[in-house]
């Protein structure tokens, strides 16, 4: 059936992003709990039906690692694109409420993430770009999806124009404006996984939420290929932090480098992951051989040697997950 808005009654926030704000709620004729994300879209008519029709794609988009898709529809002035409700939330939700994640759990993650990869780059072509705690996804009933991909080049394109932001999930090839493929998603999953196993963002000194650079919006827009590299400005006249009162420190979202004992403005902690060796699993010794293995080859930072979603599905630490007997429907109730 067709989604109208007017059928849609709100019922909870659920939480907002750069691209918008998502909202569960009610489809009143069938009584259907989904989740309704709401983008604030400024473009042309033209390009915003172009928009619609494109996020259409997701309808044939069915998997049980992918958050299943509704409907989309415009409601002047926002998109609004209808989906699975997860009432179990996204990962960065749940690590900021119970802790780091265990390990058994974070490789059912990286599983079912590998999983919806490589149905979405198999079956459609699709590269993610976006992959992070924030988009994935956990139910009740134990399951792990992804969502938030990129279906709409439109899309991608006019949020790149109203909204400059940057992310700290993004591979060093990314940051240095080559092209995005599966294995830049692959390197956002290394960084997410450490996330998840250490309780805390891995270019972050602490778990405070403000030496947190992982949803930094800066004034530079990477989303544009070569459009960091041309756009640098200066050193001297980037938003560089120096360490003062945590008002201060919050305000130019500075962030202490792990171990480093340096504060870094999200320049340098993009010139950081450019520059610097990856991180790590750590301490060294705390999680199994094959599991530290595995985030470091997320983790190579020449794309050529960096495997793919599919290829990683063979690696040991991903087959032990896969005749793994943990219960993370059980998991999921405790919180
Ligand atoms: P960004 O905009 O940078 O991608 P984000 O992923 O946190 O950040 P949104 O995609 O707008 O922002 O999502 C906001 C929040 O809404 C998410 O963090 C998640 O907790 C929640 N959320 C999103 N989709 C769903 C869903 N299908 N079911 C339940 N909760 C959801
Ligand atoms: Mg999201």
């Amino acid at each position: 059936i067709e989604l109208r808005n007017e059928d849609l009654k709100d019922l909870q926030e659920l939480g907002a992003g750069n691209g918008g704000s998502v909202k569960k709620v009610e489809h009143t004729p069938t009584g259907m709990i989904m989740a309704k994300k709401i983008v604030l879209i400024d473009a042309k008519p033209a390009v915003r039906k172009q928009i619609i029709r494109e996020l259409l794609i997701m309808h044939d988009c069915k998997s049980k690692y992918i958050i299943s898709f509704w409907g989309a529809f415009l409601a002047d002035p926002n998109i609004c694109i209808c989906m699975e409700f997860m009432d179990k939330g996204s990962l960065d939700g749940i690590y900021k409420k119970i802790g780091a994640i265990d390990i058994e759990i974070v490789g059912q993650v990286a599983l079912a993430v590998l999983e919806g990869l490589t149905y979405l780059y198999d079956k459609h072509r699709i590269i993610h770009r976006d992959i992070k705690p924030s988009n994935v996804l956990c139910n009740s009933q134990g399951q792990i999806k992804i969502c938030d991909f990129g279906v709409s080049g439109e899309l991608i394109n006019s949020i790149a124009d109203t909204f400059v932001g940057t992310s700290t999930y993004m591979s060093p090839e990314r940051i240095q404006g080559a092209q995005y493929t599966v294995k830049s998603d692959v390197w956002s999953l290394g960084i997410s996984l450490i996330e998840l196993a250490l309780g805390r963002f891995p270019f972050s000194e602490s778990s405070s939420d403000d030496s947190d650079l992982s949803d930094f919006e800066g004034t530079l827009s990477p989303a544009r290929p070569g459009s960091l590299a041309l756009g640098l400005p200066p050193l001297g006249s980037r938003n560089s932090v120096t360490a003062k009162s945590k008002k201060d420190k919050r305000k130019s979202k500075g962030v202490s480098l792990q171990g480093g004992g340096m504060t870094m403005s999200i320049l340098e902690l993009l010139q950081h992951i450019v520059n610097e060796a990856a991180p790590r699993l750590t301490p060294e010794g705390k999680f199994s051989r094959e599991a530290e293995d595995f985030v470091d080859s997320c983790l190579l930072k020449d794309p050529e040697q960096r495997r793919t979603p599919q290829d990683l599905l063979k690696h040991p630490w991903i087959e032990q997950a896969k005749i793994s007997d943990v219960d993370i429907q059980a998991w999921a109730s405790t919180f």
